[in-house]
């Protein structure tokens, strides 16, 4: 049997360790905001110690620290693997067949706040690494692991910070584990603008509010009732991503319906805070609201900003102003990338299904890598329904065929035959 196989094959045979490590991460209680991060940085720590896995622990802040392994040459192709070990808090008990710290396997799924986003994941990362290391298998170039602790509340101490330090410099590809099912890939994401609206106006005594003052929240109001024609406006998409935009729409339609699908090439503006008045006897003379807009590929900052002063003289009121605050481009990989090939093709051979590249509505890490340039993709086991809600879980078929796609792409960027 070639290396290869047997690699693959040691990950089926050695499954039940998969699981129980599954396991272990989600009975260390590790919520982002209110927990602490430092046992389950220390679990990770101490798995990678017994595999023989050199790491190191950075810290910009010691209560969220990353943990960065390598193994391999300094020479050659280098795949970083990137995930975080923090949860969103479990929440309300009351919402949760079971303890969501328990990590127990029943009915074929691992279960507990994490079990999808995403402990499985990184999982599967350590235990792949372990078997390379174990096996003496000669790499043609390295990998490097990013484990992160902070990424469900602002992420400026995990992978963005990673980033702009260097750690990522000189990556040839990164392969994110954050859920995504099986069946898809994601290898771009949009971009994020916050717009906020400004409406300001004239007090006056509440009694007579309906004939003197200028109400600041009913003017807001008069624009804020036309936030979806921001939705009209397109990105624009090159011939090379014809494919990419056919499977993301194909799959908005299944998740979101007919009209959903223009979520991912359109504009979307979500109305998501508003502030106004002063008490409730008073006429309001300030009014704000902050619009979260998701931005498509290929979308230009003018047509951003015409769409707003359209939606602002459609509303006929003067005066409202409209500040626009970029927070990231839209970012994709190429959809014949190294890594995108090797887990496309591993994905649909194991799983015997059609397994799609495609870009998101939503955002995530993998933007901190797209724009050093490295090609990067999300693809991790999941099931999405328990994802930041209760009752979360992951098959452990999922786990296992991610673990076995992730062996043999790493066999193939790193020439493992
Ligand atoms: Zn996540």
């Amino acid at each position: 049997m070639s290396m290869k196989e047997t690699l693959h094959q040691q990950v089926i045979e050695r499954q039940q360790e998969l699981v129980q490590l599954v396991s272990g991460l989600l009975r260390i209680p590790s919520e982002n905001p209110d927990g602490e991060q430092l046992t389950v940085i220390r679990f990770v720590e101490d798995y990678l110690k017994a595999s023989g896995i050199s790491y190191e622990r950075v810290a910009v802040n010691p209560d969220h620290p990353c943990v960065l392994a390598k193994m391999g040459s300094d020479e050659g192709f280098s795949i970083i693997l990137n995930g975080h070990v923090d949860v969103v808090p479990a929440g309300n008990r009351s919402g949760w067949k079971f303890d969501p710290f328990c990590g127990d396997v029943v009915d074929g799924k691992i279960r507990g706040r994490g079990a999808s986003d995403m402990k499985a994941g990184v999982a599967g990362l350590l235990f792949t690494m372990r078997l390379l290391q174990q096996s003496g298998a000669k790499l043609g170039g390295n990998i490097r692991l990013h484990i992160v602790s902070d990424e469900e509340t602002t992420g400026i101490y995990g992978t963005s910070w990673l980033c702009a330090n260097g750690y990522a410099d000189g990556g040839d590809a990164c392969l994110v584990a954050e859920p995504t099912s099986f069946d898809n890939i994601e290898i771009g994401q949009k971009g994020i603008c916050h717009l906020k609206l400004i409406a300001r106006g004239i007090p006056a005594h509440g009694s007579i509010g309906n004939y003197v003052g200028d109400n600041a929240i009913i003017k807001l109001a008069k624009v804020l009732i036309h936030i979806d024609d921001l939705t009209k406006v397109p990105g624009h998409f090159e011939a090379s991503q014809a494919k990419a935009l056919e499977n993301s729409l194909y799959i908005a339609k299944q998740a979101l319906g007919e009209r959903g699908q223009n979520a991912i090439d359109h504009l979307t503006a979500n109305v998501g805070l508003i502030s106004g008045g002063t008490k409730i006897n008073m006429v309001p003379d300030y009014c704000e609201a902050v619009v979260d807009m998701r931005l498509p590929i290929g979308i230009k900052k003018e047509e951003i900003q015409a769409a707003v002063e359209e939606l602002i003289a459609k509303s006929g009121v003067e005066g409202v102003e409209a500040e626009l605050a970029f927070k990231a481009e839209a970012n994709h990989t190429d959809y014949d990338a190294a890594i995108v090939k090797a887990v496309h093709g591993h994905a649909e051979k194991i799983w015997n299904a059609t397994v799609r590249p495609a870009y998101q509505w939503a955002s995530s890490d993998a933007k901190y890598y797209r724009e050093l340039g490295i090609p990067t993709i999300q693809f991790g086991p999941a099931n999405l329904a328990g994802i930041h809600g209760y009752n979360e879980d992951v098959d452990v078929e999922d786990v296992v065929h991610s673990a076995e796609i992730y062996m043999l792409t790493f066999c193939d960027l790193l020439g493992i035959e």
